[in-house]
Order: structure tokens, then C-alpha cells, then sequence
């Protein structure tokens, strides 16, 4: 069995492949599509393990995330690599949170990384901006605060009703993703960390947050720190995006600016996402959802879900096969091989051909 040691770049990779529901099936089978040109032409040899975990699965006999799953995954495979789940047919969503909640929470996933990068000045809803202007990365933190699901409901349905939504914050688990933001930075030289709260009115749990954050940006001299509050945060990036290279902040607000991120650089089709543990088996995936009423139309955009493996490349130590997936994005992007969502004409098989075919020249 492969380990989870992403050292030795050489040997065969396992990848867990979990297409899921909707657009999720169709974006996967092209990335899996690229990622094998990306690897057969280097010898790199990974080992696809598909599973069947969604709403199709879901209603035919109840699994969402069988019990043995984390602990198999853990043993067997060296990374995830994600659809999307969500399907009208489900409207409690219960399998997508099974089975994504659940992966996030038990291979204690801590990292939500997010690169915001415009390939394309066009693409930006922002005027007069260009490619070096948009380019920055969200490190979100991805097991606490508001989506741990803590609190409850009295009296409900009454007029008296009270709600209660904890907002769950760990030294731990803010320091560590904090020290992830300064890391990232120091190893991909970016010079510039953002660290966001809104500890001015939440005086416990985002105090938390200023202290920690203070305490540890004193062991990166080299890298340059800066504190905003969420709200001058979204309106400095909306009007001059190009102060930021790498911002950190909370799991509710790291997942609304990545969709601001994600509108910023030319839309859901193009942003990719990984659920990381350093060091540990982790999950990429397309920030997009399961887009029901596009799906089974070869509509979607499958670059947000080839950024995302080239993500996981990355995190394999795969670094020339990934340089090279995003490479062929950016070439798909500005010579208009894309879809409609990018102005292009093709369907998503056809920009996953094209893809594949790019990545093979560029690795020759
Ligand atoms: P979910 O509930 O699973 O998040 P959703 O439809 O609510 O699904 P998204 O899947 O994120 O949300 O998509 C919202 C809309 O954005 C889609 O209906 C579609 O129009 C567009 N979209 C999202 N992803 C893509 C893509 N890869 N290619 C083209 N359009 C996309």
C-alpha cells in the first residue's frame, strides 16, 4: 500500500476520486482525463480508486460516508480528489454533509486554501484592472468557529423563539492556521500576510484571533503583517485588490471572500479549492457546487476542477506535472478554448481534450 508521504515524488500515487452529484461527475472525469497526460508523459504513475459516494448512492440504499471510510482512506490512499454533492432529490442535504462536512472534520482538514488569480483581465467585473492586480491566495480556517454546529433552538416555531449559533474558536486551531498563512507565504515568496476579524465587536472569540496573531507574525520578521477588520477588508479588495497576496481568516468569513475571490478572477468555473492537513492526506475539490440545472449538459467548466488537481499535485510533490496543468488553464483561458461561462464555445469534454492535449505538449 502507497503511504501518505507526499516526500518521495517518484512512486505511485493512490487518489481517491469522488466525483459525487450534478456537474461534480463531469468536471472529475476530465480532470482525471488531464491529470493521467500530465503523468503518463512523466512516468509518474497514479492509481485512480473511484467511489460512488452521493445522492445517487445515497437513495438507493442510505450510505453517505460508509463508517469504515475515514480510516480506509487514511490507510490507502494519498489524496481526494472532489466533486461536488448536493441534489435537488435530497433537499435535507444530508449526504453532502456527510460525506464533505464529515471528510473535512475527521481527517481534521484545517487548511480552506483558495488562490485568486485573473488569468484574463476581461474576466474581472472590476474596471481597469489586470492580471497583476488579482492574484491573491484565502487560507480559511476549515474545522471551527461558526460550522462547527454547536447551539440549538428553543422554543421553535413559537413567537418566543431563540436561536443560538456558537462561534467555537481554539488557541490551537487559530494559531495553527495562522502559522500556515506565514508559511505559505515564506515558501511561495509573497511577502504579505492579511490577517481578518471582526475581534472589535466579537471581543472573545476574534480577540482570540488579534492576540494570536500578534504573538506569532513576530517570528516571521521577513514577512510583511497587516490586520483588517472583515469590513474594510472586502471594500479595500474590491477597490484595490492588488494589496494582498496571502489573507487568513475565519471558516464564515474565509468562505464568503473566497466566492468574492472567485467573482473577482472570471467566476465559480474557474476556482479551485483544497481541504489541506499538511503533511496528511487532503481533499481538492472545485469551489463550485453541483449546479443542477447545467448538469448532464457538458456546460460545465472543468478548470476549476483542474486547478484543483493541480493543487493536489502540489501537495504530492508533483511540482512540474502541476506548473503544467495550470499552464495549460491559462492558455485554455486566453486563446478562448473554454466554455460558455468563459465566453468560449466548448462543452466540457472538449475543453478537457484540449487540456489533455496541452499539458502532453508542454511536458514533451
Ligand atoms: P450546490 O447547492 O451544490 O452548491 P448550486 O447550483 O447552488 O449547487 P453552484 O454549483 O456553485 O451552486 O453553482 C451556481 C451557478 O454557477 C450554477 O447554477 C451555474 O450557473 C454556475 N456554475 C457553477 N459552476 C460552474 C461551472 N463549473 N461551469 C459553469 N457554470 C458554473
Amino acid at each position: 500500500m502507497p503511504s501518505n508521504s507526499s516526500a518521495n515524488s517518484s512512486a505511485t500515487k493512490r487518489i481517491a476520486v469522488i466525483p459525487g452529484d450534478g456537474i461534480g461527475t463531469e468536471v472529475i472525469r476530465e480532470a482525471v482525463k488531464v491529470l493521467k497526460a500530465a503523468t503518463s508523459i512523466t512516468g509518474t504513475k497514479l492509481d485512480f480508486v473511484q467511489f460512488d459516494w452521493g445522492a445517487d448512492r445515497y437513495l438507493r440504499d442510505g450510505t453517505t460516508l460508509p463508517p469504515d471510510a475515514v480510516s480506509m482512506l487514511r490507510r490507502d490512499v494519498d489524496a481526494i480528489l472532489f466533486g461536488a454533492v448536493g441534489d435537488p432529490r435530497v433537499p435535507s442535504n444530508k449526504h453532502a454533509a456527510d460525506i464533505l462536512l464529515g471528510l473535512r472534520a475527521k481527517l481534521e482538514l484545517y487548511v480552506n486554501l483558495r488562490p485568486v488569480e485573473l488569468i484574463e483581465a476581461a474576466l474581472t467585473p472590476l474596471r481597469d484592472r489586470g492580471t497583476n492586480d488579482i492574484n491573491f491566495v484565502v487560507v480559511r480556517e476549515n474545522t471551527e468557529g461558526l460550522y462547527v454546529g454547536m447551539g440549538g433552538q428553543f422554543q421553535r416555531g413559537t413567537p418566543h423563539e431563540v436561536a443560538v449559533q456558537e462561534d467555537v474558536n481554539t488557541r490551537r486551531g487559530v494559531e495553527r492556521i495562522i502559522r500556515y498563512a506565514f508559511d505559505y507565504a515564506r515558501e511561495h515568496h509573497l511577502g504579505r500576510v492579511c490577517m481578518s476579524d471582526k475581534s472589535n465587536a466579537l471581543t472573545f472569540g476574534h480577540e482570540l484571533w488579534l492576540r494570536v496573531f500578534s504573538q506569532v507574525k513576530d517570528e516571521y520578521s521577513d514577512i510583511e503583517s497587516r490586520h483588517l477588520y472583515i469590513d474594510t477588508l472586502v471594500m479595500e479588495l474590491v477597490r484595490d485588490p492588488g494589496q494582498f497576496r496571502v489573507i487568513v481568516t475565519c471558516n464564515l468569513f474565509g468562505d464568503i471572500l473566497s466566492d468574492l475571490g472567485a467573482q473577482l478572477a472570471g467566476g465559480l468555473g474557474l476556482a479551485p479549492s483544497g481541504n489541506i492537513h499538511p503533511g496528511r492526506i487532503s481533499l481538492f475539490e472545485p469551489v463550485h457546487g453541483s449546479a443542477p440545472t447545467i448538469a448532464g449538459r457538458n456546460l460545465a467548466n472543468p478548470c476549476g476542477a483542474v486547478l484543483a488537481s493541480a493543487m493536489m499535485l502540489d501537495h504530492l510533490d508533483l511540482k512540474p506535472q502541476a506548473e503544467a496543468l495550470r499552464k495549460a488553464v491559462r492558455a485554455a483561458v486566453r486563446e478562448k478554448h473554454t466554455t460558455a461561462d468563459l465566453g468560449g464555445t466548448l462543452g466540457t469534454r472538449e475543453v478537457g481534450d484540449w487540456l489533455a492535449d496541452n499539458v502532453t505538449k508542454n511536458l514533451t
